[in-house]
């Protein structure tokens, strides 16, 4: 029978069990003022909040404990004692403290004011020393995507923040890890194969990332799921099209470098920090048609997203 990528089985091997925020169960209401909603995922909301006392924004993540009748807690506990863990990397997202209610445990999050990175230029390189500070210690995030990558302000852009570490797991914890995780979009070709997880499957997704940065197109998403995991495991990526007429030689070999099937073929995310593309000094461009506005320029390791497209 097909294994199904949304299966959860399996999923709370070597999951995380010390943390060491405490977790209060006085209500978040009489600290912080809710003052609306940031995002939302299948099993959490994210709301913006505002601490009383001293006027500070914070994101909370609303993260139901029971899900699919089934308790959830240790998985919370775990993206905590995650996020705990790459307390010293600057382009995670801090934990401040946590709540817990009947339903939920609440992390207060530092709050990233610049939203998601999509429709904004974003310098590239930061997201390879993230990626490359987590795996130094040993942790995968598994669901590297736009949506989780955050801006900490809009204008001028800051700096970038990983978010969301639900499917992030600490390798050489259980030996092997296999489980079927991800968004189909986004998934490794080894992902679909229940063949192991390394930290190249990070790059994978650095490897999209990059691919959506610069065209604004999704790579692999087809008009199906069926579709969509077919094409990653052919690596079905078209580099002639129109989209990629005005992206840097240094840009496709980025992307090309990094959306190989084998894993080991990969380069690591210290290997893609030193790639020219990085390195290379160009305009930054917003993605918006008319409006070529020009949002950053900078000396050095910088991703320049392609000019937008003229349409009349
Ligand atoms: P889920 O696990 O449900 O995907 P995420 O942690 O990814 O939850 O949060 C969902 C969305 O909420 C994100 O895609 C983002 O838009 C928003 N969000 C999450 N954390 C923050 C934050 N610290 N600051 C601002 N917005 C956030
Ligand atoms: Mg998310």
């Amino acid at each position: 029978s097909r294994r199904r990528l949304d299966s959860r089985s399996g999923i709370s091997a070597g999951l995380l069990t010390e943390i060491q925020t405490s977790i209060t169960t006085e209500p978040l209401e009489s600290v912080y003022e809710i003052t609306g909603e940031l995002g939302r995922g299948k099993f959490a909301v994210v709301k913006r909040c505002v601490e009383k006392a001293t006027g500070k924004v914070f994101a909370a993540k609303f993260l139901r404990k029971r899900r699919r009748g089934r308790d959830c807690r240790a998985e919370v506990i775990h993206e905590m004692a995650v996020l705990e863990m790459s307390r010293n990397n600057a382009r995670v997202v801090n934990l401040h403290t946590a709540y817990e209610t009947d339903h939920d445990i609440v992390l207060l999050l530092e709050y990233a004011a610049g939203g998601e990175i999509f429709d904004h230029c974003v310098s590239e390189e930061l997201l390879p020393e993230g990626v490359h500070h987590l795996h130094q210690s040993n942790l995968v995030h598994l669901d590297l995507k736009p949506q989780n990558i955050l801006l900490t302000s809009l204008s001028p852009p800051g700096d970038i923040k990983i978010v969301d570490f639900g499917l992030a797991r600490r390798l050489g914890a259980v030996g092997e890890l296999r489980e079927i995780l991800g968004t189909p979009e986004y998934v490794a070709p080894e992902i679909l194969n229940y063949e192991p997880i390394t930290t190249a499957t990070d790059l994978w997704s650095v490897g999209v990332i990059a691919y959506m940065l610069v065209t604004g197109e999704s790579p692999f998403v087809g008009d199906d799921k069926q579709e969509t995991y077919l094409n990653v495991s052919q690596v079905n990526v078209d580099y002639s099209r129109e989209a990629f007429s005005r992206v840097s030689e240094l840009a496709v070999d980025f992307i090309r470098k990094l959306l190989v099937k084998a894993p080991e073929d990969r380069p690591s995310a210290a290997e893609c920090m030193s790639h020219p593309w990085l390195w290379q000094p160009q305009l930054c461009l917003s993605p918006e048609p008319t409006a070529t506005r020009i949002i950053r320029e900078r000396s050095c390791g910088i991703k320049w997203a392609a000019p937008p497209e003229d349409t009349e």
